[in-house]
Parts: structure tokens; C-alpha cells; sequence
């Protein structure tokens, strides 16, 4: 069985993407930038936007973290987005997840220029991606991609097999492994048999927040398993797939953690970069 060392492969991608904002400053004179709006103080919250930020140092980007408090009233987020979608110097806008109650979370996104939407959650970044068109592909489901066509280049023909529909993994999943050619089956909480859409799949993508939800004897042999689940649990941090099972019948795996979460954050550093170079044109 494959581990796929997630954290190894986006430290790769990080050390390529270091280059390449090197290269660009050298041909444009100027980097691209990041801004995160963090509102409140929610502990996870924190974690991701300080590893975002210490990632796009290590890379070379200019970033910047602007912090609000759980009481900040809407109209502020969507005057400060509305300068930021107008200054040069900011390529992508991210405004970290989820929101207080009385911010509506489809008012912020929509607001964000889908040239700077570097989550790809905006109405036309998820149309252009569904459409086959260039758009800003949302950080995680780029993530899992780029760790299947690792282990496989050409998907063309393959079974795959999504759990979980979210906007934010599972739809955006169905429509990057679509465009490889692969033959899809998008599955959920009302999926009459799982076990048996699973015993499909050449791939499966489990983006569903159930810890080990996935066994060993949902998989067939050569089967590649990527686990996007983080779920806190008794025995530390597990994902969606029983990884002990699985890992016997599975022709590769994604560890939980060290798997997906790293390539999440790579891909949010790739997507400031191609919003960059895509405003340059
Ligand atoms: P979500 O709650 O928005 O969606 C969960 C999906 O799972 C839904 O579509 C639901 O229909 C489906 N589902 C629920 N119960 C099911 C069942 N019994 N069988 C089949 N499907 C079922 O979740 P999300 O935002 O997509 O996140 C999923 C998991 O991924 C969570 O554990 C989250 O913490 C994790 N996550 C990880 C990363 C990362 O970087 N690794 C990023 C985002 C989310």
C-alpha cells in the first residue's frame, strides 16, 4: 500500500511555488499578495489563518491577516472587502470560515471579486468549474486532486466514488475528477447502500466528517483512498476512513493527519499565485 505523504508533497509544491514567486517578481517587479479577514476568536479559526500566513512567507508572498471581533457588523466586512477587491496590491481575498450568526456567510462571498476569490466559492468560480472554464478551484478538493494524479496520471475511465455533497469538497471533487474523464457517483447521508457504491470505486474521496465511516470491506483492492475527514475524537484526531481496515485492501492512502490538511493550504498559495498572473495578463 501507497502511504501519500501529503505533507512531503505539498512541501514539494510549496518549494515550486517559492520559484515561481520569484520568477514573477523578477519579470513584473511586484508579488502577489493575500489578505485573510479573520472575524472573532475561534481556536481552529486562529490555527488555519496563522498557518496560512506562515506558509505564504515561506513562499515569498506579501500577506496580511486583518482581524475583526464576533461583534463586527456586516456592512464593515463588505466595505473592507470592497476596498480590498479594488487595491493592486492584493491578488486573493479570503475571508475564513465559518461566521458569526448575523454576518450571512452568501452576502461575503458574493462580495469578493471572483478574480480574487482565492477559495473559488463564488457563484462564477463554482459555474466557470462546472462549465469546464478557467476558475479559482476551491483549496481542498485541488489538494486531493493533484495527490490522486500522483499516484495515477491518467484517470480517464476510472470509477470514482464522492461521500459527502458539500459545496466546499464533495461538488467541487465531482467536477475536477469529471473533467479527467473518470465515470463519478456522488453519494451522501440519504445514499440507500454506500458500502456497495464504494465497492465500486477505483477512487474514493470521503469529505464527510464521520469518524472511520469508510471500512476496510467497502474497498476493493488498487483502490485509491483519499481522506479528507478531521474529526476530533477520544483517541486524537481520526478521519473518515478506518485507516487501519482500509490500508489493507487499498492500493494508496491518505494518512489523517498528514494527508489532505497540508495540500489544503499549498493550493491556497497556488490559487494567490494563478489570481496573480491571471491579472497580469
Ligand atoms: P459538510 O458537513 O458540509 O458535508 C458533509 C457531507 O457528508 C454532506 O453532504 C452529507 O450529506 C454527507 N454525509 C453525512 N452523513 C453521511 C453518511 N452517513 N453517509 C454518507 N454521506 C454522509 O462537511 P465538509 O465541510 O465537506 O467537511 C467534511 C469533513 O472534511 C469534515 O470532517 C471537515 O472537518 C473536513 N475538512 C477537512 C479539510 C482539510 O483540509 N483536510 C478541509 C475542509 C473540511
Amino acid at each position: 500500500m501507497i502511504l501519500i505523504d501529503g505533507k512531503k508533497i505539498a512541501a514539494e509544491l510549496r518549494e515550486e511555488l517559492k520559484k515561481e514567486v520569484s520568477s514573477l517578481k523578477t519579470k513584473y517587479n511586484k508579488i502577489p499578495g493575500l489578505s485573510v479577514i479573520l472575524i472573532g476568536d475561534l481556536t481552529p479559526s486562529q490555527i488555519y489563518v496563522k498557518n496560512k500566513e506562515k506558509f505564504a512567507n515561506e513562499v515569498g508572498l506579501r500577506s496580511e491577516v486583518i482581524k475583526y471581533p464576533d461583534s463586527v457588523k456586516e456592512k464593515v466586512i463588505l466595505d473592507k472587502i470592497s476596498e480590498l477587491n479594488s487595491n493592486d496590491s492584493v491578488s486573493g481575498i479570503l475571508v475564513q470560515l465559518p461566521l458569526p450568526k448575523h454576518i450571512n456567510k452568501q452576502k461575503i462571498i458574493e462580495a469578493i471579486a471572483p478574480s480574487k476569490d482565492v477559495d473559488g466559492f463564488h457563484p462564477m468560480n463554482v459555474g466557470n468549474l462546472s462549465s469546464g472554464y478557467q476558475s479559482s478551484i476551491p483549496c481542498t478538493p485541488l489538494g486531493c486532486y493533484l495527490l490522486i494524479k500522483k499516484i495515477e496520471p491518467n484517470l480517464s475511465g476510472k470509477k470514482a466514488v464522492i461521500v459527502g455533497r458539500s459545496n466546499l469538497n464533495g461538488k467541487p471533487m465531482t467536477q475536477l475528477l469529471l473533467k479527467e474523464n473518470c465515470t463519478v457517483t456522488i453519494t451522501h447521508s440519504r445514499t440507500k447502500n454506500l458500502k456497495a457504491e464504494c465497492l465500486e470505486a477505483d477512487i474514493i474521496v470521503a469529505a464527510v466528517g464521520i469518524p472511520e465511516l469508510v471500512k476496510g470491506d467497502w474497498v476493493k483492492k488498487d483502490t485509491i483512498v483519499i481522506d479528507v475527514g478531521i474529526n476530533k475524537t477520544d483517541k486524537g484526531i481520526v478521519g473518515d476512513v478506518a485507516f487501519d481496515e482500509v490500508s489493507k485492501n487499498a492500493k494508496a492512502l491518505t494518512p489523517v493527519p498528514g494527508g489532505v490538511g497540508p495540500m489544503t493550504i499549498a493550493c491556497l498559495l497556488k490559487n494567490t499565485i494563478d489570481c496573480f498572473k491571471r491579472s497580469q495578463i
